[in-house]
């Protein structure tokens, strides 16, 4: 599904290297975790995925399935199926969330070359995806994220997630400071999506969001690099003795 090779990545506008050697390879079904000191390069990775201004890519490939991904126009990746969700939700008042949704949906649609989703396709998927994620209707009609709390943007973002039905999400809450209720929202979501044809990349320095949603495998990143990768013991390694162990034993 999602494939990175010996990617290495510097800041355009100066001359520093972040990413320096980063290897990945996330199977279709899976959940994978990215856990990591401050500073490592975990946002920066996401971005870069997504195609984000600002960086250049020095060295390596990344591919989602037979697409070179780093071709391609952030538009272009979200089309193919990758979802990065926001970790700063915009607001944009004036524009009903449905509206949004439905916008979205279609522009991905109309990138793939099939066509709009009638209104009342689009009213009943909309209506059945958000039930699931127990949205309040009421919340579909009110404009994109203004007056939001916390837990109401999270999950919205896990709807918009559900709505584009990507192959590959990546979720970066490194900085967001979830909540315990905002944690489990995030777990539920991407629990609810986990499918044999979907790949998940949860960035987290939170453990205890990777004890709701039971990550397949747990990488560590640091100083740009994954320097070390394992199952779900990782996560709990880390939360009893942080990262200093895991670090001198591979440096
Ligand atoms: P993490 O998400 O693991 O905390 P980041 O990817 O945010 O790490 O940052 C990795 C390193 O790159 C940090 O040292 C950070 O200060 C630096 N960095 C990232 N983006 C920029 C930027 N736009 N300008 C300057 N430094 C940056
Ligand atoms: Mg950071
Ligand atoms: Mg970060």
């Amino acid at each position: 599904m999602l494939e990175i090779r010996n990617l290495h990545v510097k800041l355009e506008e100066e001359d520093k290297q972040i990413l320096k050697g980063v290897d990945l390879t996330v199977d279709a079904g899976t959940v994978h975790a990215i856990m990591g000191p401050n500073g490592s390069g975990k946002s920066t990775l996401s971005y870069v995925l997504s195609g984000r201004d600002g960086y250049e890519v020095t060295e390596g490939s990344a591919m989602l399935g037979d697409l070179d991904l780093l071709e391609l126009e952030p538009e272009e990746r979200a089309a193919a199926g990758l979802f990065l969700a926001f970790q700063y939700p915009v607001e944009i008042p004036g524009v009903g969330n449905m509206t949004f949704l439905r916008t979205a949906v279609n522009a991905q649609r109309k990138a793939r070359g099939e066509e709009e989703m009638s209104a009342a396709d689009f009213l009943k998927l909309v209506r059945e995806r958000a039930r699931a994620l127990k949205i309040d209707a009421e919340m579909l009609k009110r404009p994109v994220n203004v007056g939001f709390s916390g837990g109401e943007k999270k999950r919205n973002e896990i709807l918009q997630m559900a709505m584009l039905e990507p192959k590959m999400c990546i979720l970066d809450e490194t900085d967001s400071g979830l909540d315990v209720d905002a944690m489990k929202l995030v777990a539920e979501g991407v629990n609810a999506l986990r499918s044999e044809g979907r790949g998940f990349l949860v960035i987290t320095h939170y453990q205890r969001l990777l004890d709701h949603i039971k990550p397949d495998v747990v990488h560590i990143m640091a100083d740009g690099r994954i320097v070390k990768s394992g199952g779900p013991e990782l996560a709990i390694e880390v939360e009893h003795n942080g990262y200093t162990d895991i670090l001198s034993e591979v440096a």
